[in-house]
């Protein structure tokens, strides 16, 4: 076994833990491998081991990826910061985008989705931290992003994704990921099928999962530290 794919069985343990934890079914979490900065390679070794949906944040970086893996049945997810002239590479070639944070961001999404492929699933990113620094819209914004998705042909609204400020104190943390899913839980009382909450990474999945987590983004964990060329 390659050191990946232990990893991904650590993983996959630590997620039925905290299923098991949470009194959740685990086939209510999928598991999202972010594969940002590792190579085709180390994806085909996760893929061996049965991992199917891969999360990449650089466009640039990403598509090489996708176009030499394009003979295996992989479904791609765009988790990065989305810029309105990068999005058509994302329209065309993922499945799932989690980074939507603004309105012309959705619509060219959607314009430029391509025909005959199935519609984006679209995650509106919340900023539930405050923290300037981080991606996302405002708590107070993400209706009327949710219901601009909701409205458009090529596009699928799926739910909220967040990135909670990295802190020690997971009481902390578990408040924002409660924050995220009380603000899901407002928008489906509003009409809206949300069925994603997409929260939780390598170091806080536990607590994600425990405040209902459906997908959990989980990078270093699986494929280790992350080097980042200059
Ligand atoms: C890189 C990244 C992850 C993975 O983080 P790890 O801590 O390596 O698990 C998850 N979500 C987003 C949006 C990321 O950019």
């Amino acid at each position: 076994m390659t050191t990946i794919q232990a990893n991904l069985q650590v993983v996959r343990n630590r997620i039925a833990a905290a299923c098991a934890a949470a009194g959740r079914n685990p086939a209510s979490v999928a598991l999202l491998a972010v594969s940002k900065t590792f190579s085709a390679e180390a994806i085909r070794a996760a893929a061996a081991a049965g991992q199917v949906a891969f999360g990449e944040s650089y466009s640039q970086e990403a598509l090489p990826k996708l176009a030499g893996l394009a003979d295996m049945p992989l479904e791609w997810h765009f988790i990065g910061p989305l810029q309105s002239n990068k999005t058509r590479p994302v329209a065309e070639h993922f499945a799932w985008v989690h980074s939507v944070e603004r309105l012309k961001i959705i619509e060219r999404l959607s314009a430029q989705r391509p025909a005959g492929l199935p519609p984006l699933n679209v995650c509106v990113q919340v900023n539930v931290s405050g923290e300037a620094s981080k991606n996302g819209c405002t708590p107070a914004e993400a209706p009327a992003l949710c219901h601009a998705v909701a409205r458009l042909p090529n596009l699928r609204l799926r739910g909220l994704m967040a990135i909670p400020e990295q802190t020690e104190k997971s009481a902390q943390a578990g408040r924002q990921f409660a924050h995220l899913r009380e603000l899901r839980d407002g928008l489906v009382a509003e009409g809206l099928t949300l069925d994603t909450l997409s929260m939780g990474m390598s170091h806080d999945l536990e607590a994600a999962i425990m405040a209902g987590a459906t997908i959990v983004r989980v990078g270093t964990a699986i494929f280790g530290e992350r080097i980042y060329l200059q």
